[in-house]
């Protein structure tokens, strides 16, 4: 992978929520099992799971639009704008989603900014428990610039170098 300079993840870290409806029991539970992890750090969720979530857990947690009403498009800016640093997102192998294109664009960009994401209860028992969750953490990105500029001579500007 090519390096830009990396985005740096502060200790008190910004956690994106999402469960689709047979799986948010897990995440709920999940969720309550590591309850005083979480409080520690900043989190939001698409509308249901974090109306749940905030029962639940008792603390306030941002709520989004629901998943299927644009919820995991918000994420999606948000990733896109550095404003996540790890996603929980519990979808469901079983059933077909309505929102199966948004689904699939969420998790397409949290590989394109290098964003982790735990899809299951094990993966999200491995994230964290990491060293990594009590410290800052400088996520690499790729180099962006050849996109950015591909059409740089068209427009007679000069080719910026790569960072
Ligand atoms: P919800 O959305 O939290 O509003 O149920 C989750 C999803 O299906 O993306």
């Amino acid at each position: 992978m090519t390096r830009t300079k990396p985005e740096t993840a502060a200790l008190r870290k910004r956690i994106a929520l999402v469960a689709h409806d047979n799986k948010k029991k897990d995440l709920l539970e999940w969720a309550q099992y590591n309850r005083d992890l979480l409080v520690q750090h900043e989190l939001c969720a698409t509308g249901t799971t974090g109306t749940l979530l905030e029962m639940a857990l008792g603390f306030h947690i941002e709520k989004l639009r629901s998943g299927p009403l644009g919820g995991d498009q918000q994420i999606g800016a948000k990733i896109a704008e550095g404003k996540i640093d790890f996603i929980l997102f519990f979808w469901d192998p079983l059933e077909p989603q309505p929102h199966d294109p948004d689904v699939k664009a969420l998790l397409r960009l949290a590989v394109v900014w290098n964003i982790p994401v735990a899809c299951n209860r094990a993966t999200a028992d491995f994230m964290v428990t990491s060293p990594l969750m009590n410290e800052r953490y400088e996520r690499l990105l790729p180099d962006f610039t050849p996109h950015v500029n591909r059409f740089a001579a068209e427009r007679n500007e000069p080719v910026p170098e790569s960072a």
